[in-house]
C-alpha cells in the first residue's frame, strides 16, 4: 500500500537500474531508510536530487513492502564545498554510510537524521571534518548496542582522573587501578577524556574544539579499535579514508 508522506530526506546512494531508471536509497526523517524508484532519471525533474548527500523536503509515496516513489521535492541542499573536496567528501560519505549501517530499514529515527544533517552542515561550513567524524562515530556507537563508560573508573567510580581504557572491563581505569588489567590500552589520558566529552557534546560547543594532528591520530587509532572490537563493521568508505591518510601525508610533504 502506498502512503503519501512529506518528509526531509538525505540521499545515501544510488545505482542504475535497467537502461534508464535508477534506484535511490534515501534516509528519510519520517519513514526511515527507503529505496526509491526513479523512472527515466536523466530526463526526470528529480535528476538534481539523486546525487549522494543531497538533502531536500520530499513529497513521497511510501510503500511498506517494496519500492517507494518521489513525486516532487523542494528546498534542496547539495553541499558544494563538500562535493568539491575529496577529503571532505570521503569523510561525509563515511559518516552517511555509518548512519546507514546503524539503522534497520523502514525504522524512523529523526534524531539520527538531524544529527547526520547537522554534521554535514558543519563540514560544509569548514569545521574540522576529522573531529566531526569522530564525534559522529562516538555518538552512534549506542545505536550498535555499544555502551562504554569513559567517565568513571570501573573499580572505584572516581571521575576526572588520567584514565586508561581496559577492553577486558569495557571501561576506564584510574591510576590506582591500572594494575587490574595488565593488557590495558596505555592510552594518552586525553583520548578517553575527549571521547567522554564527545559522547555528550552539543553542536554549539564544537567551534571551540581544536585538536593537534598527533591527538587526532591517537583518537583515530583508538576509535578504530573500539569499532573493531565492539562493532566489527568494514565499510568501504572507511577503507578509502584510511588510504587517503597516506595520500594526505604525501600531499603535505609536497606543499612544504
Ligand atoms: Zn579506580
Amino acid at each position: 500500500m502506498l502512503e503519501a508522506v512529506e518528509t526531509r530526506g538525505l540521499v545515501l546512494f544510488n545505482r542504475d537500474f535497467r537502461e534508464q531508471d535508477m534506484l535511490v536509497k534515501i534516509l528519510t526523517e519520517q519513514a526511515g531508510k527507503r529505496m526509491f524508484f526513479v523512472k527515466r532519471v536523466r530526463s526526470s525533474h528529480l535528476l538534481p536530487l539523486v546525487q549522494p548527500l543531497s538533502v531536500a523536503t520530499l513529497m513521497t509515496k511510501i510503500n511498506d513492502s517494496g519500492l517507494s516513489y518521489i513525486d516532487d521535492y523542494q528546498d534542496i541542499k547539495t553541499y558544494p564545498k563538500i562535493q568539491e573536496d575529496i577529503f571532505k567528501l570521503s569523510y561525509a560519505t563515511y559518516v552517511a554510510a555509518l548512519a546507514d549501517a546503524s539503522l534497520d530499514d523502514n525504522q524512523a529515527d529523526p534524531a539520527l537524521f538531524a544529527f547526520l544533517e547537522k554534521t554535514l552542515d558543519l563540514m560544509e561550513e569548514g569545521l574540522d571534518y576529522e573531529v566531526l567524524t569522530n564525534i559522529f562515530e562516538v555518538q552512534v556507537l549506542s545505536r550498535f548496542g555499544v555502551g562504554i563508560n569513559m567517565h568513571e573508573c570501573v573499580f572505584c567510580h572516581r571521575v576526572g582522573q588520567p584514565f586508561d581504557y581496559s577492553f577486558r572491563y569495557s571501561g576506564v581505569l584510574c591510576p590506582q587501578h591500572y594494575h587490574e588489567d595488565e593488557r590495558r590500552s596505555h592510552l594518552d589520558p586525553n583520548v578517553p577524556y575527549l571521547i567522554d566529552r564527545f559522547q555528550a557534546i552539543q553542536f554549539s560547543e564544537l567551534e571551540s574544539i581544536s585538536l593537534s594532528d598527533s591527538m587526532k591520530r591517537k583518537l583515530r587509532l583508538f576509535i578504530d579499535q573500539l569499532y573493531d572490537d565492539y562493532v566489527g563493521l568494514h565499510l568501504k568508505p572507511k577503507k578509502f579514508i584510511d588510504s587517503l591518510q597516506d595520500w594526505g601525508a604525501l600531499l603535505q610533504k609536497h606543499e612544504e
